[in-house]
């Protein structure tokens, strides 16, 4: 099923009777070339690269829940490629091309919306920092521009610019990032998946890896044992939980994220917008909801809900910036299980034991990974060898302190990243 402009208004004249399912739901087999742990976004996408651009179509995505019940189904949907750090900006700039063609590649819309990004600065010196970060975009290809206060009052009215105790100076745009809709993400590269044959087995959690003579032989689920000789762990918050089925020892803690959406209102922001000073991030979606987030909840935790002080830590950073965000009834909130790394850089890599691939380490920041992070690890599983715009994400950089990519400067601690 091809969907397109003609077949939605045909379907709309006949009823929306020839609307078939996304995808199967296939009954698991014994054996596959290649299992993937995890139906989020980044072990669909990877399924999706693995069939589409390396022809290999024997393989099952296993998912303990349904596709789009992780985070890829609850981010705030934020897409940029501002990173500074060589390892991170090549493969964010990749990501983003990606973006850019998927709605045509996938058959799907995504809602990829190009709004732009302004992360917003309070001091000389965050200021000298934008303007590095933003060089180091344009040298990676990008795009950024430096904003004044001026120019800045001209694009966003409603910031609080007077009598701000955080008074703004500028800020660093990014045009060509922006938002798209998380789960659609989901359902397309799922579709996408399908019907190039791999097969999505939904309510089925991984409880063992099966490992011989030093190299992965299959699986054990709670929908029986299957057998593979490449298995692929992108568990996203429950990393640490799956590796340790195959007696490895993560460098990641598990942290709650929670985001938050307001009421539908008429169009009032038209871009995402970041506080300098202050965790805060706010986005309008396509049906008028504000949709923002803030910080982690500051302790490890694997439960999916978050808690009030961080609910009014939140909501104090967004009044402080835009004062008129405080009429606007919150509707709806929830949690996400963060899978926090040391550096707050991703792991792509192949593990000790033959065959059993890791990917995982996103922080807050996977969503707009997601099309990347799929593409070059199907690199690595399909060729064996690391693709040329992923070749820092290596886990032995933890042990070794070797190769680091600290973004934000903030040294060993997860829960700061
Ligand atoms: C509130 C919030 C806001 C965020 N905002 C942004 C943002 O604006 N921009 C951005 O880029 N990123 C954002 N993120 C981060 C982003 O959502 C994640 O980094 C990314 O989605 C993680 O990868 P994933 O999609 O593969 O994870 P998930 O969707 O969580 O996929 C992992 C899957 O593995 C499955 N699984 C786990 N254990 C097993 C098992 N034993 N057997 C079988 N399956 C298993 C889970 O059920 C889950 O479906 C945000 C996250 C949250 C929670």
């Amino acid at each position: 099923m091809r969907f397109s402009g003609l077949r939605v208004l045909k379907e709309g004249l006949t009823g929306n009777k020839g609307w078939t399912p996304h995808w199967r739901d296939p009954e698991p087999k014994a054996e596959y070339d290649i299992l993937i742990i995890g139906g989020g976004g980044h072990g669909l996408s990877t399924a999706y690269y693995l069939a589409s651009e390396h022809g290999l179509t024997n393989i099952a995505v296993l998912e303990k829940g349904y596709i789009g019940g992780g985070n890829v189904g609850r981010n705030t949907t934020i897409v940029r490629a501002n990173y500074f750090l060589p390892g991170n900006s090549e493969f964010y700039s990749h990501s983003l091309k990606l973006w850019e063609g998927l709605e045509e590649d996938l058959n799907y819309n995504v809602m990829h919306s190009q709004r732009g990004v302004i992360n917003l600065f309070h001091s000389d010196g965050q200021r000298d920092e934008a303007a590095r970060r933003g060089n180091m975009m344009i040298s990676q290809g990008d795009d950024a521009i430096l904003l004044g206060r001026d120019d800045l009052r001209n694009m966003l009215p409603y910031l609080n610019y007077d009598s701000a105790r955080f008074p703004i100076y500028g800020g660093l745009y990014h045009p060509r990032g922006g938002t798209a809709r998380h789960d659609a993400v989901a359902w397309g590269y799922a579709r996408g998946a399908d019907q190039r044959g791999v097969d999505l087995i939904q309510n089925c959690e991984v409880t063992g890896i099966d490992i011989a003579n030093g190299a992965v032989t299959g699986v054990q689920t709670t929908r029986g044992p299957i057998r593979a000789k490449k298995v692929a762990m992108v568990a996203a918050g429950r990393s640490g939980q799956v590796a340790a089925m195959a007696g490895m020892r993560l460098p990641i803690e598990s942290h709650v994220l929670q985001a938050f959406v307001t009421e539908g209102l008429k169009p009032c922001i038209d871009h995402v917008v970041t506080f300098g000073m202050g965790h805060f991030y706010i986005s309008q979606s396509d049906k008028g909801g504000l949709v923002f987030g803030g910080d982690l909840d500051f302790y490890a935790s694997y439960a999916a809900r978050g808690n009030l002080p961080t609910v009014e830590h939140v909501m104090e950073a967004g009044v402080t910036l835009m004062p008129m965000i405080g009429k606007a009834k919150v509707l709806r909130s929830w949690g996400g299980i963060m899978d926090m790394s040391p550096d707050g850089s991703p792991i792509i890599d192949r593990t000790d034991t033959q065959g059993l691939y890791l990917n995982c380490g996103w922080n807050y920041g996977g969503f707009k990974a997601v099309p990347g992070s799929g593409n070059v690890f199907a690199h690595l599983i399909a060729t064996g060898n690391y693709h040329e715009n992923a070749t820092g994400f290596r886990l032995d950089r933890f042990r070794t302190g070797r190769g680091i990519i600290d973004e934000e400067g903030k040294g060993s601690q997860h829960n700061l990243h």
